[in-house]
């Protein structure tokens, strides 16, 4: 089945965001492999997807062993599903662009999965502010990317963007059949 990841800095609204996009009717949370660390999380989507929680990375102070064991983790992860489809990366949208998610567009990009972008948290900034905050990032993003990745706008504690999304992995999952 086709997967799709969602990843992003810890505190960025990972959980809330996956609690808004699955309801608990079409919910299966399925186990990791046996005999690993459960850091990956898979829940079966409408039987016919994946959504893949991975662990937050960007802690305050993390050492630079731990970095490089979590990017051997997720590089890991990356090279072997054929089945992901698209990362999601999350970006709270009250903080200024990071290097580090960054430099997580950037091993993506290098790892060949296309990935799209959701700004969470939309509910803490006004419209107006909103789209401030947007045009700023893709500036910068353009610096390093052709093309702005395809991007979202979320708030799980308003229920914003939750059918954006969803219709955007149903219309990936059908160019996928065709
Ligand atoms: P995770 O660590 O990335 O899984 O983040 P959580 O989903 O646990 O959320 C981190 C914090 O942000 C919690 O205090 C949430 O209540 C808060 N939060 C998450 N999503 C939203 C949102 O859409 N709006 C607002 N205002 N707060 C949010």
């Amino acid at each position: 089945l086709p997967e799709y990841a969602f990843i992003g800095r810890s505190n960025v609204g990972k959980s809330s965001l996956i609690n808004m996009l699955t309801s608990r009717k079409s919910l299966a949370k399925t186990s990791g492999r046996p005999g690993k660390t459960q850091l990956i999380n898979h829940f079966l989507i409408n039987k016919n997807w994946h959504l893949v929680d991975l662990p937050g990375y960007g802690y305050a102070r993390v050492s630079k062993s731990s970095k490089k064991i979590f990017q051997k983790f997720i590089t890991e992860y990356f090279g072997l599903r054929q089945q992901l489809v698209c990362g999601f990366v999350l970006i709270d949208i009250r903080h200024k662009p990071q290097p580090i998610d960054q430099e997580f567009m950037q091993l993506l990009g290098e790892n060949g999965i296309p990935f799209s972008i959701i700004f969470t948290k939309a509910d803490k900034l006004k419209p107006k502010a909103i789209d401030n905050y947007v045009n700023d990032y893709k500036t910068i993003l353009l610096e390093t990317w052709e093309e702005m990745p395809r991007y979202f706008i979320t708030s799980s504690s308003k229920g914003i963007g939750k059918d954006d999304v969803l219709e955007y992995i149903d219309s990936l999952n059908n160019n996928l059949v065709l």
